[in-house]
């Protein structure tokens, strides 16, 4: 099919909203000779007038041609080569057209590139192997139209040629674009098997985009779902962060659930889902919660987010545990670790985060206690601005916490915590208070700062 080429007049995309660190790669690209696209989801965003979140730029100038141009370059990745440009704020990722090759960002799980033969750049070696026939570099270099093809959604296939300001559509993703609609590039079946990730970003950017799947890809999708375990556990990870923590976490869960992404991504989530109604709620309002934070001043965090997440079912499993004598700590200890471990089967949460998440859930006992014990040592431990919020997600969501999150409220804006009144706690009573020995309250310094790293841990909570 010949590309449709859509003249600058007709489109509206101007170079006023590209960033201009991209803008000057681009006409240095073009000046040296070299043809310059920006590609992807900046194209797709910029021609719905939305602010791209990055801008990337696709060239037929080789990883060391690029290199030998920009100072800031650095040559990145084993297998396919990437440059990136360092400039003062941003990096900026410039790649050299390829053809349908491993799939992407699949460093180690990639497959080598099927293109033998076509597509190279001449006197550049695409596969190159070490002694031990380890693939040290597996460049495909491809056409500009075998780069938009190989790409995972028509919408996501335009490019944007600085020669001439010109958009390129090499398949329908304008038509696509105006219709609302996610649609794979070639047979969805394919393209999904190739690389079970791509279901999970079709499911993104139709709630990010409010867009529809197309109904091929949609059923594709529903029986393929467990496949994504396939993926690996550290790029399940980074893409778990992209769905929940871009503003759409609410319609990300409908379609994982709806599609069966969820039982296979998160199955104690979906399992959760599927028999408690109270839960299901709750987590709705955690995620519009997230979705609202997103602007924020303290946009959520990676372990936030798994609080959100967990946080409910591993709150009641440790009040389960706690009713049957288990010390309320040690349950929710025990629940986390047993929810951390099903879920590393299919996404690998990094140990800090995890961890992170177990203290973010251990501090709400201590954070509701009124007073509370050393506010100003427990302020500034590393968890606590995460677990204030985490409390006010609580009150927020559950109506539950609000004299606490009143008291909190007051010692950070300064108030002495002698004269903070309310003291005696109405709200739920922490399981561990009573079964605590009373400490003698020694005298602290007075520190409203919440960011002080955590050298305040003689205030353990067990
Ligand atoms: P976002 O706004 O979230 O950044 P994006 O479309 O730019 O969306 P990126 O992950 O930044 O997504 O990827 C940039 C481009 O690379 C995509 O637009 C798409 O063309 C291509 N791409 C990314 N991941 C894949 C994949 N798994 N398979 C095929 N093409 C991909
Ligand atoms: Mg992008």
């Amino acid at each position: 099919m010949a590309p449709r080429i859509i003249p600058r007049k007709e489109h509206n995309i101007s170079r006023k909203q590209i960033n201009p660190y991209a803008l000057r790669t681009l006409y240095r690209l073009r000046d040296e000779g070299f043809i310059a696209y920006l590609v992807g989801g900046c194209v797709r965003d910029l021609l719905l007038k939305r602010t791209p979140k990055d801008f990337d730029i696709a060239t037929n100038a080789t990883p060391g041609q690029i290199k030998r141009l920009f100072r800031n370059c650095r040559l990145i990745g084993r297998r396919f080569r990437l440059a990136h440009l360092h400039f003062k704020e941003e990096i900026l990722e410039v790649s050299t057209f390829r053809a349908d090759g491993p799939a992407e960002d699949s460093e180690e799980e990639g497959r080598p590139g099927t293109g033998e033969g076509k597509g190279a750049v001449a006197g550049h070696p695409r596969h190159l192997k070490d002694d031990n026939g380890v693939v040290l570099r597996d460049n495909v270099f491809g056409t500009p139209e075998e780069d938009a093809l190989r790409r995972d959604f028509t919408i996501n296939a335009l490019a944007y040629n600085i020669a001439d300001f010109t958009v390129i559509d090499y398949s329908t993703g304008l038509r696509d674009l105006r219709d609302r609609i996610i649609r794979p590039i070639g047979d969805p079946a394919v393209r999904f098997t190739e690389d079970p990730v791509r279901m999970l970003r079709a499911v993104r950017f139709a709630a990010s985009h409010d867009f529809a799947l197309e109904p091929a890809a949609w059923e594709v999708i529903r029986r393929l779902a467990p496949t994504i375990s396939r993926s690996s556990p550290a790029r399940l990870y980074e893409e778990v962060q992209k769905l929940f923590l871009l503003g759409s976490a609410g319609r990300v869960l409908g379609l994982l659930e709806e599609s069966g992404l969820l039982a296979a991504l998160l199955p104690g989530v979906d399992r959760r889902l599927a028999d408690d109604e109270v839960y299901r709620r709750r987590l709705r309002a955690n995620l519009d919660y997230l979705d609202q934070r997103r602007q924020s001043e303290m946009p959520p965090t990676p372990s936030f987010l798994l609080a959100a997440l967990f946080g409910p079912s591993l709150e009641e499993a440790a009040l389960a545990g706690h009713r049957e004598g288990i010390p309320f700590q040690q349950a929710l200890d025990s629940a986390c670790g047993a929810a951390l471990m099903e879920l590393g089967n299919t996404v690998t949460v990094p140990a800090r985060i995890g961890d992170h998440l177990r203290r973010i859930l251990a501090m709400q006992q201590v954070l509701r206690r009124r007073p509370p014990r050393r506010p100003t040592a427990l302020s500034g431990r590393q968890e606590f601005a995460e677990a204030l919020e985490y409390l006010r997600m609580t009150t927020a969501v559950q109506g539950e916490g609000q004299a606490a999150r009143e008291w909190w409220d007051a010692f950070l804006a300064g108030v002495p915590p002698e004269k903070i009144t309310g003291t005696a706690d109405a709200d739920t009573p922490a399981p561990e208070a009573d079964a605590r020995k009373k400490r003698s309250r020694r005298r602290r310094p007075r520190r409203r700062k919440a960011a002080v790293p955590a050298a305040a841990s003689a205030d353990a909570t067990g």
